[in-house]
């Protein structure tokens, strides 16, 4: 029935393979020969399959922990180095058809403030997301095909590309929006999209049917298969996630590696980004009713099984963590996080006061300031980037892979790191934030290993200082 190549979600997702995956988990838990080939495979930088890693999942050997956590820490430095990047969502509409038990947005809830964007509210938005200095957003809306179609969702894509105040600009707009049809993918490629982001929320079926019990994302098939049709609508950066709370850990973490094999398998490419939400509170959700919840442990575990069982995808966490489960899994291999984020509708341009009814899809555990997030990274030597480079330059798919692997990381991401934070500091910073700042660009662009790159990044560096803006490698 497991058929990794089959564009059949049950097929490639299969529950058969997962059980019998935590079976064989379970039976090796404590098998130490399989442990180190396991571990062996992992520092050669190869990967995991979905059996591996879930056998170092149920591992509780603290030896063996420890080795998995201090590669994953390696893997993390080879291949992101200390760049963060940074990003923030911004919420078009909460109007929703759907049934989902976890979200506030879902269509019985009578008591959410619902709003939608219109064009002029976008600009106010987007001027509020630039004056804070972000390059890079993340669109979402709620499933709603009168309110939110795919015309108002692209027409929400032009206007936001359109902005420029100022110095500011968004560069790259990833897009969150429920699962559609190749020919809706299609219109989305070419609005120039970078990601497109859809969670699975569970691999676990039944599950799925009961946590989504009306609208269209019920049906697990066509939401599933939503990545294959994606890239079939040629969209090659596309974004997994499950939701950590709805299903039991082991089950969604054997699910989200056959969906990244699957991807690899079929269309030659590996999902460009995992993310790891967890339950938050929110308007009418109340996280303690999921009983799946994991600790901050088994979360740390998670995020350093990811990175070293796919190594090239990126790893993202969102402001639903605090800062010091953030600063705790920053070094296990996350290389995008999102900052001063406004999870309500509108709520860059108006931040909703306390006794408005809310229009926020979660509550935001990290409540601090963009520039607090970025002077907070560099004080624990991370080097904040507002890169949007690659998807710019065409390296899309397979050809960013092909830079993830060829190690060509600090001949490129490093010195765009270096410039957008220094346009960063230039026009947004605070005094301290900037000094700090100044400080990092000159030890870190001493790490460029091509004399030539180091050199051209350096007159670049100088050039923003002069007001010039926007280079890249
Ligand atoms: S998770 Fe998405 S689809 Fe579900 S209710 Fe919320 S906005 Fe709608
Ligand atoms: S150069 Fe590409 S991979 Fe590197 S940070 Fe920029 S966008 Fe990301």
């Amino acid at each position: 029935m497991y058929n990794v190549m089959s564009l059949k979600a049950e097929e490639f997702i299969s529950d058969e393979e997962i059980r019998e995956t935590l079976e064989y988990a379970d039976a090796h838990k404590e098998d130490l020969e399989v442990i180190d080939r396991i571990l062996a495979k992992a520092r050669e930088r190869k990967g995991l399959t979905h059996r591996e890693a879930s056998v170092l999942l149920a591992c509780d050997i603290p030896e063996k922990v420890e080795e998995f956590f201090t590669l994953a820490e390696q893997l993390k430095k080879d291949y992101y180095g200390n760049r963060i990047v940074l990003f923030a969502p911004l919420y078009l509409s909460n109007y929703c058809v759907n049934g989902c038990v976890y979200c506030p947005y879902h269509a019985k809830n009578k008591h959410i403030a619902r709003k939608k964007l219109t064009q002029e509210e976008i600009i106010k938005e987007v001027t509020a997301l630039q004056d804070m200095g972000h390059k890079r957003l993340a669109i979402e809306a709620g499933e709603d095909p009168v309110n939110n179609p795919i015309e108002y969702i692209l027409e929400c894509i032009r206007t936001i590309y359109s902005i420029k105040h100022k110095n500011g600009a968004i560069r790259r707009v990833n897009v969150n929006i429920a699962a559609t049809t190749v020919e809706n993918y299609r219109k989305l490629k070419e609005a120039e999209i970078g990601t497109y982001i859809l969670f699975q929320e569970t691999y676990h079926k039944e599950s799925y049917e009961k946590l989504h019990p009306a609208g269209p994302k019920h049906d697990y098939a066509y939401h599933t298969e939503a990545m294959d049709r994606a890239m079939e609508g040629g969209i090659d950066d596309v974004g997994l996630g499950v939701l950590f709370g709805l299903e039991l850990y082991r089950y969604e973490f054997a699910g989200l590696l056959m969906h990244a094999e699957h991807l690899e398998a079929v269309h030659g490419v590996g999902p460009h980004t995992i993310s790891v939400p967890r339950i938050k509170h929110a308007d009418d959700i109340d996280p303690s009713a999921f009983d799946n919840s994991i600790s901050d442990d088994i979360f740390a575990k998670i995020c350093a099984l990811i990175r070293i069982s796919v190594p090239y995808t990126g790893m993202i966490i969102s402001t639903r963590e605090s800062q010091e489960v953030r600063e705790r899994v920053l070094p296990l291999g996350v290389s995008q996080i999102s900052g001063a984020s406004r999870t309500s509708v509108g709520g860059y341009a108006e931040p909703e006061t306390k006794e408005e009814v809310t229009s926020a899809q979660f509550d935001v555990s990290d409540q601090r300031t963009l520039d607090e997030v970025v002077n907070w990274l560099m004080k624990l030597d991370y080097i904040p980037s507002f890169c949007t480079a690659c998807y710019r330059e065409g390296r899309t798919g397979d050809r960013f892979m092909s830079l993830c692997k060829n190690m060509q990381i600090l001949n490129c991401c490093h010195p765009n790191a270096l410039m957008t934070l220094k346009e960063y500091l230039e026009d947004y910073a605070s005094e301290e934030t900037k000094e700090l700042g100044m400080a990092l660009i000159e030890r870190e662009l001493e790490k460029i290993p091509n004399p030539k790159v180091k050199r051209i990044a350096a007159e670049h560096i100088h050039d923003i200082a002069e007001g010039k803006r926007d280079f890249r490698f």
